[in-house]
């Protein structure tokens, strides 16, 4: 019963006394330790060039050092992970999943060093470190369960002359993860667990920006029994790393989270290059929205807006970008946002009081200011935004804002931080609001808020996405309860935490015996 069986890890309460001291005590001691990052190939550390990882948070700040691999290192361990794929493959899948839980509770072990780690090389929120772990553990649970099922027996089908039909589901070969900096470990270890419990070897490339918490998923992996040959880390960015791997003929599929552009990039380098015809499962970008009608709760909604486009400073990818506000309610909603903005501490993302952390780099850094700048010039009116101290000088901060604009139609790209837009629309207009978001060609998330559920009905059954929320924030998916991802320019499914997730990642054989 699935309601019974599984059930999502609680991660820790930091509103629990008991909870939150042993892990502040433990985030206080290891606040000054260094990391380190470097290649894992065949269970080896590989020596190069050390490059220092800055904080987001503060630029005087080192967190460790990392080394990113070189084409000669990525080649050979595309050799070891193809000589390794056989073994792994015809290795009983409970074996495999076994791997995986044991993992999951190597994990919870460590919860403190992931959330330190989560708030200094990715300037996350305690609560977002938290939630990083939680989720981690979730996928390789969830995918171990899902790959007992999948995998453990071949499937037994009818044969009516007598004949014996078995489908049996198999590991596809080296297969490469490449995942993003915005859930380091979540979105890492979910792409590499659902690969390795279906029985593929893995090279994987975590974003440059979060190498270090990368590498201490992957010695964790390699403790909780996952052979080095099955599981190699190869730091490095998406155009030398990236870039060799997806050229690379022996590889069997790759599992991309990023932007849209580079997924597209990915799939031209995979028709192009040599070897067979593979999987990509790319879960990309949005331009998410949430709709608000005249029998909405203005206080509800404004605590839903918040949290999904200010939690994490906006970088997610099911974050909301633009919201609807229906006319009889917008002044309602709007004054509210504006106090409630301005309480929003932007600060340091270690303090627990802290609203919103720093973005990720100085590039996103830059493109949000420019984005921010341009609108103001072309005289977008500032609806709220919030204040920022002096804590923030150091770091990669962008002033959370609320801009007014007349339509989605007029953002060009995916703003990937803490900037919200908001529009008004009259309620005889909301079929050409949803054709409208329909229209920018993403659809991961939509958010609604309602009351009356035949509008909530109808926004949900018109709008193009893979995830409606009805009444509720529209980010935080959960593993196995809210299967998550998009179509069209957001990408390709199956959707990831969800039951045919693990499809994509094997071949099928049908073994047909005439007794
Ligand atoms: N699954 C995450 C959520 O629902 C978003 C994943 C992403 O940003 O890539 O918040």
């Amino acid at each position: 019963d699935i309601f019974t069986d599984r059930k999502n890890s609680a991660g820790l309460n930091l509103n629990i006394e008991a909870e939150r001291t042993p892990l502040f005590k433990q985030l206080e001691q290891l606040a000054g330790k260094t990391w380190q990052a470097v290649p894992l190939v065949g269970g080896n550390a590989v020596a190069g060039k050390k490059q220092p990882v800055i904080s987001p948070q503060n630029s005087a700040c080192q967190v460790g050092e990392v080394v990113f691999a070189d084409k000669a290192t990525v080649q050979q361990a595309v050799t070891r992970a193809q000589a390794a794929f056989k073994g792994w493959r015809d290795t009983p899948a409970e074996t495999r999943a076994q791997a995986l839980e044991k993992l999951a509770d190597l994990l919870e072990a460590h919860t403190a060093e992931f959330i330190s780690l989560c708030t200094r090389e990715a300037g996350k929120l305690l609560q977002d470190g938290i939630d990083e772990v939680r989720e981690a553990v979730d996928f390789c649970r969830y995918y171990a369960n899902e790959g007992r099922r999948l995998m453990a027996e071949p499937t037994r089908l009818p044969g009516y002359t007598g004949e014996l039909n078995l489908l049996q589901a198999q590991g596809r070969g080296p297969f490469v993860c490449i995942s993003p900096w915005n859930f380091p470990l979540a979105i890492f270890l979910g792409q590499v667990s659902a690969a390795l419990v279906t029985g593929n070897t893995v090279l994987a490339k975590p974003a440059e920006q979060t190498s270090l918490i990368a590498h201490l998923a992957v010695t964790l992996a390699h403790q909780a029994g996952i052979p080095g040959d099955v599981l190699q880390l190869l730091p490095g960015d998406g155009a030398s790393v990236g870039a060799a791997l997806t050229e690379d003929p022996r590889i069997a599929g790759i599992c991309f989270t990023g932007s849209t552009d580079t997924a597209k990039l990915i799939n031209m380098t995979l028709a192009r290059r040599d070897g067979a015809i593979v999987p990509l499962i790319a879960e990309t970008g949005g331009q998410n929205a949430m709709i608000v009608d005249s029998t909405a709760l203005p206080e509800q909604v404004v605590r839903d807006v918040l949290r999904a486009a200010f939690q994490s400073a906006g970088q997610r990818c099911s974050a909301l970008r633009v919201l609807y506000l229906q006319d009889d309610i917008a002044e309602r909603v709007l004054e509210i946002l504006h106090g409630a903005m301005q309480e929003l501490s932007v600060a340091d993302p270690a303090n627990w009081s802290t609203d919103v952390g720093p973005v990720i780099d100085a590039d996103a850094q830059a493109g949000l200011q420019a984005h921010l700048d341009a609108a103001k010039a072309a005289g977008h009116r500032v609806l709220a935004e919030a204040s920022m101290t002096d804590a923030c000088t150091n770091g990669y901060y962008i002033r959370p804002t609320a801009l007014e604009i007349g339509s989605i139609a007029e953002l060009k790209k995916e703003q990937f931080g803490p900037i919200l837009h908001v529009v008004r629309f009259k309620a005889k207009d909301i079929d050409r609001v949803i054709d409208d978001i329909n229209a920018t060609g993403y659809g991961l998330t939509l958010g609604v808020h309602s009351r009356n559920e035949s509008f909530a009905a109808h926004v949900a059954k018109r709008a193009e996405v893979g995830n409606v929320y009805i009444n509720r924030d529209q980010i935080g998916a959960m593993v196995g309860v809210q299967p998550f991802g998009g179509r069209g320019l957001s990408g390709t499914g199956p959707k990831a935490g969800g039951p045919h997730y693990l499809t994509r990642f094997i071949t099928e054989k049908t073994v047909t015996n005439n007794t």
